[in-house]
């Protein structure tokens, strides 16, 4: 089934233009391939070489089209290859090219390289561009970012104990990291490191500092993929052992880190949550394309009995809130207000409805549901995993009631209208 994408009537022509081009790559292009371009992803160890050459001939096809349709790579200004979208423009076209799981790739998106692209943007001088996020843009390097620590809570970046110490005009690093996403294809990493003691003068916000270190670099030691949802994975382990880089790798100035970590989290949350939506959406079609086709005791259709009505109704609900909390958060956030409470809000409510409808797309399919033949699977332990990972649940919980009461307690009650 393909998105059903028409033009919003309250968004403006631009912003609609850059929605319909991409549903029409995504429902002409990617969906009607999708079993070519990722099917040999869930049988990988028996895939022949040629169905994988296939694939990536399709995936660069789809590439170039969007290239040409200058929908590539939304996330970047346009003076590094991007489509200089505004954080509006960009979160409605994450929503459409979601759809598709995987498509994101095809569109130039690829985490944690975009993320590590758009701090360099923001943190890395001219040098540092020229010789880290060119290639990166480029698509001739990827990237890690190596933030979480087995021993302390990633919960609480604060907490980290991975230290960088200025010898002569070299950073020299020792940590223990894990969770670094593409750490095996990885050409480099953006390593958060401490670099003042707790104890020192200043607020602990100012003691981490981001560091460029490329991965051939001795003492970098890969120990493994952690296994993550039982297959091996590419959320590598890493240990920093007297790793020697030089002072110019530092990203931004000497205590800046919680910063930039912030600044990738922060807009990066709503774009989640974008993505998530477009996800849910394709949950929802695919649920509602089988209760409409699949026949159970009697010759009933299953679209007539009252309990898949209630998951109709239900998902419908968990869609439109999530929806409209995320736009209402990203709303905020252009116009300057503080979106604080919003952002932890949607963090929290966004992967929990996501993962209630794929949950009911998956019940609605049976055992197909929990096949590789849909991509309902995969969004379900992705759903799951955005529960933990960029701040787990508790933490934003309580980061909103802490706002809340902190404006009760100054004298004021809640505007719920603004
Ligand atoms: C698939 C995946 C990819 C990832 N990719 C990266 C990456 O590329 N780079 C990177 O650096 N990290 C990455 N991470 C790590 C992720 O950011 C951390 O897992 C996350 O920040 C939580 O940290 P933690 O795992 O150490 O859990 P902890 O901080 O130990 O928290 C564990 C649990 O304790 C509870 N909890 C924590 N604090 C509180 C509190 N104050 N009150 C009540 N309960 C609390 C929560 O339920 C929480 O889930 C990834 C994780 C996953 C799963």
């Amino acid at each position: 089934m393909a998105m059903n994408i028409k033009p919003v009537p309250t968004l403006d022509d631009e912003v609609n233009e850059i929605r319909l081009a991409t549903a029409d790559i995504v429902n002409r292009e990617i969906l009607p391939n999708e079993n070519k371009l990722w099917g040999w992803v869930s049988d990988s160890a028996n895939a022949p070489n040629e169905v994988i050459e296939e694939a990536k001939a399709l995936r660069n096809q789809v590439q170039n089209n969007v290239k040409k349709a200058k929908l590539w790579a939304p996330h970047l200004p346009q003076e590094f290859g991007g489509m200089g979208l505004s954080f509006m423009q960009h979160a409605y076209m994450n929503e459409v090219l979601s759809y598709s799981p995987g498509a994101a790739s095809l569109f130039g998106v690829v985490a944690p390289n975009s993320g590590n692209q758009k701090i360099l943007v923001k943190y890395g001088t001219p040098e540092q561009h020229e010789k880290w996020l060119k290639p990166l843009t480029e698509g001739r390097w990827q990237s890690g970012f190596s933030m979480t620590e087995p021993m302390n809570p990633g919960s609480d970046p604060r907490s980290l104990t991975t230290r960088a110490d200025l010898d002569g005009d070299e950073w020299v690093i020792n940590g223990h990291k894990w969770f670094t996403s593409n750490g095996h294809a990885a050409n480099f990493y953006i390593v958060m490191c401490r670099t003042s003691d707790p104890n020192d003068a200043g607020g602990q916000n100012d003691k981490m500092t981001q560091i460029i270190v490329p991965k051939d670099t001795p003492g970098v030691n890969v120990i493994r993929g952690v296994p993550v949802w039982g297959r091996a994975s590419s959320h590598c382990e890493i240990k920093y052992e007297n790793v020697r880089v030089p002072k110019e790798n530092q990203l931004g100035r000497t205590g800046t880190g919680h910063q930039a970590a912030q600044d990738r989290l922060g807009a990066g949350r709503v774009y989640h949550c974008m993505n998530s939506i477009g996800a849910m959406w394709r949950a929802f079609d695919l649920m509602i394309d089988r209760l409409m086709t699949r026949e159970v005791h009697g010759g009933e259709k299953l679209e007539e009995k009252q309990f898949m009505q209630g998951f109709v109704a239900d998902s419908y609900m968990d869609i439109q809130s999530a929806r409209l909390m995320t736009i209402n958060c990203a709303e905020k956030m252009e116009s300057g207000a503080d979106p604080r409470t919003d952002i932890s809000s949607i963090k929290v409510f966004v992967p929990a409805a996501f993962h209630r409808v794929v949950d009911r797309a998956i019940q609605v399919y049976g055992a197909m549901g929990v096949s590789g033949d849909l991509p309902l699977a995969g969004m379900y332990q992705g759903a799951r995993t955005l529960r933990i990972a960029d701040g787990p649940d508790e933490v934003h919980k309580i980061l909103i009631a802490k706002n809340i009461l902190r404006r009760y307690h100054g004298g004021e009650s809640w505007d719920f209208g603004n």
